[in-house]
């Protein structure tokens, strides 16, 4: 019977046999770091296609550096214990990897000095998060963006997502599938958990990685695939939030949310309603990379065989 299966403390076994102290300081303070991975299932090979694995371990040291830990496993180790996990788990249809790390001490007093930290990370089934074929409707959220100058959002930080969780809820209280946060200057910034593209002339346009947003792998993929497939460039730049009323297609990225059409914004139909054009070709081309079907991208995608 596949499980949900963890790695925790250099050890993997079923998830419901991993506890953790309730003193752990990172379940008081939020002194947590973490990531997301898509392992996506291909039914016609048995393989679940890890994608683009080693850049979210990148992206996790760089979190850790932030946070001041240092016993992080190397990346070849970390991809390895992923690749374990997934297999020992054994779940035939798409997976999500939350690898976590995270200040372990069971001690009282908040700071980031005079801990101990370590690594844990779980398989669990995860479908499509928000409605791909239909595309969402979202709000601009009252909540502002955490800055850089309070807790650096390009460190994918547990207690950050306090920020994300207030926006998700005042979104699905007030009827709409997502929020999109700006800036405390007022400049459009991302989804609770998604980057944000609109389509301008024909080209894709997005905040920059100084705009307080976490800097997304798939947000990566969207520009790498844009501009090497379909001869599209994306220009980094501030957006206003009016422009997301008149842009001509707007979508959102993420390890969870994939590419998500939007076809509404503040009650105002983006585009000529449905899923752009654009977005549509960029949907395509993602789907197959992701499930390993296209050689050329193939060095994203690790296979694991699921008997
Ligand atoms: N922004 C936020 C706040 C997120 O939580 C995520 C999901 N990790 C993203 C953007 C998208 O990042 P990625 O494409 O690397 O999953």
């Amino acid at each position: 019977m596949p499980t949900p299966y963890a790695y925790f403390e250099q050890e993997f076994m079923p998830v419901s046999e991993a506890k953790l102290n309730i003193m752990t300081h990172a379940l008081h303070y939020g002194t947590a770091v973490f990531e997301g991975i898509r392992g996506n299932w291909n039914e016609d090979e048995g393989i679940s296609y890890l994608f683009r694995v080693r850049e979210h371990y990148k992206r996790l040291r760089r979190s850790c550096r932030i946070l001041k830990m240092d016993h992080l496993p190397d990346e070849d180790s970390l991809c390895k214990i992923t690749s374990k996990l997934v297999s020992l788990a054994g779940f035939k249809e798409d997976v999500y990897i939350r690898p976590l790390a995270y200040k372990s001490t069971p001690v009282l007093g908040v700071r980031l000095h005079d801990l101990n930290d370590d690594f844990l990370a779980f398989v669990t089934p995860f479908g499509p998060y928000l409605d791909i074929e239909k595309g969402i409707r979202v709000c601009t959220s009252s909540w502002r963006r955490v800055e850089d100058t309070g807790i650096p959002a390009r460190a994918k930080v547990t207690g950050i997502y306090v920020n994300s969780a207030l926006v998700k809820t005042e979104a699905f209280d007030n009827g709409y599938d997502e929020g999109i946060m700006l800036n405390e200057d007022g400049h459009v910034c991302e989804g609770s958990g998604e980057n944000v593209f609109m389509v301008e002339d024909g080209r894709l346009v997005t905040p920059p990685s100084s705009s307080n947003i976490l800097v997304g792998i798939t947000r990566e993929t969207i520009m790498t695939l844009a501009r090497d497939e379909l001869g599209i460039e994306t220009v980094e730049r501030e957006i206003d939030r009016s422009e997301l009323y008149t842009c001509e297609e707007f979508f959102l990225t993420g390890t969870a949310a994939h590419v998500s059409p939007v076809i509404e914004i503040d009650h105002r139909t983006v585009g000529e309603g449905g899923i752009g054009p654009i977005t549509k070709r960029l949907m395509t081309l993602y789907f197959d990379v992701v499930k390993g079907k296209n050689a050329k991208y193939a060095e994203w995608c690790t296979p694991v065989v699921i008997d």
